[in-house]
C-alpha cells in the first residue's frame, strides 16, 4: 500500500515515527494509501531546516520571491488536472468543484505576485526639524500552517503564498485524511525555485499539532478548522507567544425575502446547501422564510434536493459526490435521526441513498428539514453535511435577531429586491462575510477572509492585506543625520521640535 510521507528541506523524507493514518477513496470506501504521522522530533527536524531557510530566503528581494511564485502559478496552471484529481479521489468532491477550489488558491498565489508593492511601507519627511521616520514590515521567521480536510488545497493556498512571499519559512500540517494533494504543492514549490527548507511538509495527528504550538521557533500559527480545536489552538498558541489566527467552524443562514427573485434564491440555496455534499465552512445550512414565502420555498427546494445526481467525483454528471469518510457519514446520519426526533419535519430524506457499483462509498442524498426552531440541535450545530433546515419566521427583524444571536458568525446571504432591506442587513448583521443576492459571499484573495464570533479565534483574517500584515511585523524608523549642530542627552519624553 501507498506510503505518504513528509516533505522536508526539498525532499520527501520517511518520518521516524511508526504511526500511521488511513485514506480512503470515498467514491469507494476503499483505503488507498496509508500517511505517516509525525512525531514531536519528526517536526523538530522540519523546522530546524525552516529555520535555517529562513536566513537566506528572508534576505532575498521581494522581487526575487515573486517571480519564483509567479514560475509557481503557471505549474499549477499547468498541473491543474492531476491536483484536481488528487483531490477527488482522497476528499470525495466533484471535479468540476474541486477545481473551483483549486482556482480560489490560485487566486491567493497570484495576489502574492503582487508582494514588492504589497511589502511598501510609509514615509514621512520631516517628522520634526531634519528628522525623517519610515515603517516597514518584515518576515516573522518560522511559521505554521494547521488545514483541515475540507479545502487541502485551497486552505492551504490562503496561508503559505502570502507567508513565503513576506519572507516567511513555512511549515504546512494537512489534514492527514486527504494529504496528497498538499504534498504535490511541495514538490512543485521546489520545482518552481523555492529554495529547499522554505515550505515544508509534516503529516500527523494531535501529535504533529501539540509539537508545534510548543516549538519555540514557531512564530506565528494559522489554523482552519472545527470551532473547538480553533480555541485549543489559539489558547495554546498564545500561551507560547505566538501570534495566531484560528479560523473555527460555521453554521450559516441565507434569508429569502418575500419580494426577492425566488428562482435565484432557490438556485443558490442548492448549490451553497449541498454543493461539496455540505462539507463548506460557507455552506449555507439554514434557509430563513421570511414572511408567507416557506410554502413555496420548501415546495421547489423539495423538488430539487430529491433530483440531486449524487454519485461519484470522477462522474462528468454527479452535482454532488461522498463525504469524506465513513465516522463523518455515521455522524450526519445521526443528525438527521436527531432532527426527526426534535420534531423536524423531514420533507426530503437522503439516508437511504445506495449508488449500484459503489456500495461502500460514503454517500448519502441532499437531506431537507421544514419547521426547524432555534432551540433544535440541528439548527444550533454544524452538521457539515448536505442537510438543510428550514426555519420560518415572521418579519426581517426577527431573521436578523435568529442570526445575530447564533453563536457562530462566519458567511450570511439576504436574497431581496429591496435595497434598503439587504443595506441595514449588511450594516447590522454580526457576521464576517455578508452576500447580498450571492449565496456564498467567500472574499476574493485581494480581500480578506474571516468570521465573527465563534468561527475566528484571533484579530486577522486570511488573505489579502489581513494576511500581508499576520505574517509580518511593523518597524518603525525614525532618523536624523546630523548636520553639525550637536545635541546634549534629553531626559524628558521626546517631542519634535
Ligand atoms: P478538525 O478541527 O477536525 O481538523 C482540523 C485540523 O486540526 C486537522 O489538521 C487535524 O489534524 C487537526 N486536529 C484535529 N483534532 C485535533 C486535536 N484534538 N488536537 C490538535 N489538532 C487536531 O476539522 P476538519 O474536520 O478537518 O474540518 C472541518 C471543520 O473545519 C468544520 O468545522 C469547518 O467549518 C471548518 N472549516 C472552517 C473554515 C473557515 O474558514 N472558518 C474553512 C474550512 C473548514
Amino acid at each position: 500500500m501507498k506510503l505518504i510521507e513528509h516533505f522536508v528541506n526539498g525532499k520527501i523524507i520517511p518520518g521516524s515515527s511508526d504511526r500511521k493514518g488511513k485514506v480512503f477513496n470515498p467514491a469507494t470506501g476503499e483505503q488507498e494509501s496509508e500517511v505517516r504521522l509525525a512525531s514531536k522530533s519528526d517536526l523538530d527536524q522540519a523546522v530546524e531546516a525552516a529555520k535555517k531557510a529562513f536566513e537566506t530566503w528572508s534576505a532575498k528581494p521581494p522581487l526575487q520571491r515573486a517571480r519564483i511564485i509567479f514560475k509557481f502559478k503557471e505549474l499549477i496552471e499547468k498541473n491543474s488536472d492531476e491536483l484536481t484529481k488528487l483531490i477527488v479521489s482522497e476528499h470525495g468532491k466533484v471535479f468540476e468543484d474541486a477545481r473551483g477550489s483549486l482556482t480560489r488558491g490560485l487566486e491567493v498565489v497570484e495576489f502574492a505576485c503582487g508582494i514588492p508593492h504589497l511589502l511598501k511601507g510609509e514615509y514621512s519627511e520631516n517628522v520634526g526639524t531634519n528628522v525623517d521616520s519610515w515603517s516597514m514590515r518584515q518576515p516573522l521567521g518560522v511559521v505554521a500552517g494547521i488545514t483541515p480536510f475540507n479545502f487541502p488545497a485551497m486552505v492551504p493556498m490562503w496561508m503559505f503564498p502570502i507567508a513565503i512571499a513576506c519572507g516567511n519559512t513555512f511549515i504546512l500540517k494537512p489534514s492527514e485524511k486527504d494529504p496528497s494533494c498538499p504534498l504535490r504543492l511541495a514538490e512543485l514549490l521546489s520545482e518552481a525555485g523555492l529554495p529547499e527548507g522554505v515550505f515544508n511538509v509534516v503529516n500527523g495527528d494531535k501529535e504533529a499539532v501539540d509539537a508545534i504550538l510548543e516549538n519555540k521557533d514557531i512564530k506565528a500559527v494559522s489554523f482552519v478548522g472545527s470551532t473547538p480545536i480553533a480555541k485549543y489552538i489559539y489558547e495554546n498558541s498564545a500561551k507560547n507567544e505566538k501570534r495566531v489566527q484560528a479560523l473555527g467552524g460555521a453554521k450559516n443562514h441565507l434569508v429569502v425575502m418575500p419580494d426577492c427573485d425566488l428562482d435565484g434564491a432557490v438556485n443558490g440555496l442548492m448549490g451553497a446547501a449541498y454543493g461539496s455534499a455540505g462539507e463548506r465552512c460557507m455552506a449555507q445550512s439554514v434557509a430563513v422564510a421570511v414572511g408567507d414565502i416557506g410554502d413555496e420555498l420548501v415546495s421547489r427546494l423539495s423538488k430539487k434536493a430529491e433530483a440531486l445526481k449524487v454519485g461519484p467525483g470522477m462522474d462528468k454528471t454527479s452535482e454532488m459526490g461522498p463525504l469524506v469518510t465513513k465516522e463523518h457519514l455515521e455522524k450526519v446520519k445521526s443528525y438527521v435521526d436527531l432532527g426527526v426526533e426534535e420534531g423536524a419535519k423531514l420533507v426530503v430524506d437522503g439516508r437511504n441513498l445506495k449508488l449500484q457499483g459503489y456500495e461502500n462509498g460514503f454517500y448519502i442524498g441532499g437531506c431537507l428539514f421544514d419547521h426547524v426552531n432555534k432551540d433544535m440541535r440541528i439548527y444550533k450545530e454544524e452538521i457539515f453535511g448536505p442537510v438543510l433546515s428550514v426555519v420560518r419566521v415572521k418579519t426581517f427583524e426577527e431573521a436578523a435577531k435568529l442570526i445575530n444571536d447564533h453563536e457562530y458568525g462566519n458567511g450570511v446571504s439576504i436574497y431581496t429586491r429591496d435595497g434598503d432591506a439587504g443595506r441595514t442587513f449588511a450594516s447590522k448583521i454580526q457576521v464576517g462575510m455578508v452576500g447580498i443576492n450571492v449565496p456564498i459571499p467567500v472574499p476574493m484573495a485581494f480581500h480578506s477572509f474571516g468570521g465573527w464570533k465563534r468561527s475566528l479565534f484571533g484579530d486577522s483574517g486570511m488573505h489579502g492585506m489581513e494576511g500581508i500584515k499576520f505574517y509580518t511585523k511593523l518597524k518603525t524608523v525614525t532618523s536624523r543625520w546630523p548636520s553639525g549642530v550637536r545635541t546634549n542627552a534629553e531626559f524628558v519624553m521626546p517631542t519634535m521640535k
